[in-house]
């Protein structure tokens, strides 16, 4: 039999973790579409993409959400423009020089040679990726809140063509002072996660999902060597 003090706090405890429930069930989210800038890619591509952002983000943050999306969408599109101009893509030279590790998604099968030939791959997941968005036939992308020690996360996902590009955003990151390269990069990081790329915890140098949003940090210019990569990094989770 329980003491009266031991019941307290029992139903203490109840009604905190009833309190968490509920505050789980009831994030709201709303549908936010957004235009798709046209890429020179083979196939046919939707000309919007739709995200479920969740209604705790202010409007300010909102506007700082879509603003990293565009930017992480842009360095699609510029790739694609790059390569149809007949010259190497400046994002594929950075990362021939630079992505060494873990080159290939899980669900690639054959070897792949280097780090160029590497972003060929990346690049045609997240085609196949924002196609499938567009066109409703990946599950719902959502943009969920969340607070605590990191920037954009994701959970690792492995299939392109039905994973959605849920990710979630911490706010604090949307009111830091950064450039919209770092954003896009970390953006570009935990949506790679979904495409199934992997890295060992903490290790980014090398492994081919942290060199492409360093690139993209970058502007695809070459390392410094007074420059630490943790400058980075430190967006990354
Ligand atoms: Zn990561």
């Amino acid at each position: 039999m329980k003491s009266r003090k031991q019941s307290v706090l029992y139903a203490q405890i109840t009604e905190k973790s009833r309190i968490k429930q509920k505050a789980r069930v009831s994030a709201t989210y709303i549908k936010m579409t957004i235009p798709l800038q046209e890429a020179i890619v083979d196939e046919a591509m939707p000309a919007t993409l739709t995200f479920y952002v969740d209604s705790r983000f202010t409007a300010a943050h909102v506007k700082a959400i879509k603003r990293m999306l565009a930017g992480t969408i842009f360095s699609w599109v510029e790739y694609f423009d790059e390569l149809d101009g007949g010259n190497t893509p400046r994002f594929k030279n950075c990362m021939r020089k630079y992505a060494k590790f873990n080159l290939s998604p899980v669900w690639f099968e054959e070897k792949i040679a280097n780090g160029g030939a590497s972003l060929e791959v990346m690049m045609d997941g997240l085609t196949t990726a924002l196609a499938a968005n567009g066109f409703g036939k990946a599950a719902k992308a959502y943009i969920m809140y969340g607070t605590g020690n990191f920037n954009v996360k994701a959970v690792n996902a492995s299939d392109p063509e039905r994973n959605s590009l849920t990710v979630t955003v911490n706010p604090r990151f949307l009111e830091k002072t950064l450039t919209d390269g770092i954003r896009a990069g970390a953006l570009w990081h935990a949506w790679m996660h979904r495409l199934g790329y992997r890295h060992p915890a903490g290790k980014y140098t090398n492994y081919a999902i942290g060199e492409a949003c360093m690139c993209i940090m970058r502007h695809h210019q070459n390392k410094l060597s007074t420059e630490k990569d943790s400058k980075y990094t430190q967006y990354m989770d």
